[in-house]
């Protein structure tokens, strides 16, 4: 399929993850993030990786990370306690087709 026709959950779905399990290279507070009234992560994230649980928790997995770094700038209310890029050799592998 040429990738010009590819939609982007097909685009995003050709990257590869190595996803490091012992260490997270992302890590939310959740009582801060349920104090948080605008929880912009949910909406900025592009890979749709905060969301919120059936009780209104938030929810927050860090595999799938595309590392663009917006939760990190968006979240004014410094919910995420740590931002970094995953330790060598781990996370997102992008391909282009
Ligand atoms: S760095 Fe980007 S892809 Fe990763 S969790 Fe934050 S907004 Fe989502």
């Amino acid at each position: 399929m040429s990738i010009d026709r590819m939609s982007a959950p097909e685009l995003l779905g050709l990257n590869r993850f190595n996803v490091d399990e012992e260490e997270p290279h992302i890590i939310i507070d959740k009582e801060i993030c349920r104090r948080c009234a605008e929880k912009p992560c949910l909406y900025v994230c592009p890979a749709v990786l905060y969301k919120l649980d059936k009780n209104g928790e938030m929810s927050f997995d860090y595999a799938g990370c595309l590392e663009c770094g917006t939760c990190r700038v968006m979240c004014k209310n410094k919910g995420i306690i740590k931002w970094a890029y995953p330790r060598g050799t781990f996370g997102v592998s992008f391909r282009w087709g």
